[in-house]
């Protein structure tokens, strides 16, 4: 379905402005017999010329996208680390009194296992079954649904107030995205803390990580954008850092207006972002030209491979990888199959690509590996595969490349 109006302020004023062609949705991994009837829907990005928020244009119905999730959070140590000293900062530094967390879209339970690490009583929402049941198993409380301010309401009532609330990498994926923020609003102890951690549009923008882009992100953080919705339900940014994860994101720290000071950082950043033309969308016209040239050289590249005979698989299935592969229209032809750790991910295979799913250790190395998780790159250069120089690895982002000892 085509969205008329902006998801944050409502204008009709939106401009398409990054194209990513047709594409599945991005998390359906497959079962053989599902090979050959994928749906795909239109993957483009439009921006509101009113508020200046990049979103997608098109939304695909929350049921369809969350009933059959893959993506685990607790899979990466960099995230488990992340989640850890965000944690630390905020039971040390922010609230001094034990309390409940409630964490929107809290996957497998890993971010809140952080804040039990902490003390603190714990509740996940998430609507999502399978990682729900995983969280459950390790004793962390979590309930299936999707919140909303009426769920905001049922918690309020059966727990009561929350003293930290958090959404990590889910705040822009949320279709009722005023309902959720009234809610968070309303669930909010007075003294306490909403953690809101989501991709940084503009390091996404200059490390040219388009394939952050899909169905389920439904929008485009800025820190002046964000700070636009909270505004809406009297909540407000009072503390901001940036993280190196998920190719570049933002922790939002947001309590009740005129509750804590500001940190002179909230109003740098939407400063910078002005200065470099986030609020323009000749910004996002000229970056979707850099991808299409990039896709060529990669392209280029991986077909030179296989003309001299090379094997070739891709490291990792994450979402951003369908992204990729379908934007570049590379499939089975070109990559023989893809190795992964989830165990969830075994033996499926990546929408439109025919390229199945396998468990790492079950094969021999290939000439190459096409590293679709590039944002964690770091981390699999230290592997003693790569760094024995046995392992090869073709980075594909932000500039097409063969990496090895
Ligand atoms: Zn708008």
């Amino acid at each position: 379905m085509k969205i008329e109006n902006c998801r944050i302020c409502s204008a009709p004023d939106l401009e398409a402005c990054i194209d990513l062609g047709r594409q599945p949705w991005c998390n359906d991994f497959i079962t053989a017999d599902q090979v050959g009837l994928e749906i795909t829907y239109p993957l483009e990005a439009c921006f509101c010329n009113n508020c200046g928020t990049l979103q997608v244009s098109y939304t695909v119905p929350k049921e369809i996208m969350y009933c059959e999730h893959t993506y685990l959070s607790g899979a990466t140590k960099t995230m488990k680390e992340h989640f850890q000293k965000v944690s630390d900062y905020v039971c040390r530094s922010l609230v001094k009194a034990k309390g409940l967390v409630v964490d929107i879209g809290s996957n497998d339970g890993t971010l809140l296992s952080t804040y039990r690490n902490n003390g603190m009583d714990v509740l996940g929402i998430e609507a999502c079954k399978k990682p729900a049941e995983i969280a459950t198993q390790s004793g962390i409380a979590t309930e299936i649904g999707f919140f909303n301010y009426d769920y905001a309401v049922d918690i309020a009532q059966r727990r009561g107030k929350a003293m930290v609330m958090s959404a990590a990498n889910v705040f822009y994926h949320i279709e009722e995205l005023h309902s959720v923020t009234k809610g968070v609003s309303y669930l909010l102890d007075q003294d306490g803390v909403f953690v809101v951690q989501a991709s940084y549009l503009p390091r996404l923008i200059e490390s040219k990580a388009f394939d952050i882009m899909y169905h389920e992100h439904l929008l485009y953080y800025r820190v002046e954008n964000l700070n636009y919705l909270l505004n809406l339900y009297n909540l407000e940014i009072f503390e901001i850092e940036e993280a190196p994860v998920h190719g570049g994101s933002i922790v939002a720290y947001i309590c009740h207006k005129g509750k804590r000071p500001i940190s002179s950082k909230v109003n740098q950043m939407i400063e910078s972002e002005r200065l470099h033309g986030y609020h323009k969308i000749d910004k996002y016209k000229n970056f979707n030209d850099d991808i299409v040239a990039m896709r060529e050289k990669l392209v280029q590249l991986i077909g030179d491979l296989k003309g001299a005979g090379k094997m070739i698989y891709a490291y990792g299935a994450p979402a951003k990888g369908t992204v990729l592969l379908n934007f570049y229209g590379l499939t089975r032809k070109e990559i023989d199959l893809a190795v992964e750790v989830n165990h969830l991910k075994f033996n499926r295979y990546i929408p439109c690509t025919n390229i199945p799913i396998v468990d790492e250790r079950t094969v021999d190395e290939p000439d190459y590996y096409l590293l679709l998780s590039w944002n964690f790159a770091e981390e699999f250069f230290r592997s003693e595969a790569y760094q024995s120089g046995k392992r090869k690895f073709i980075i594909p982002v932000p500039e097409p490349k063969i990496y090895h000892k």
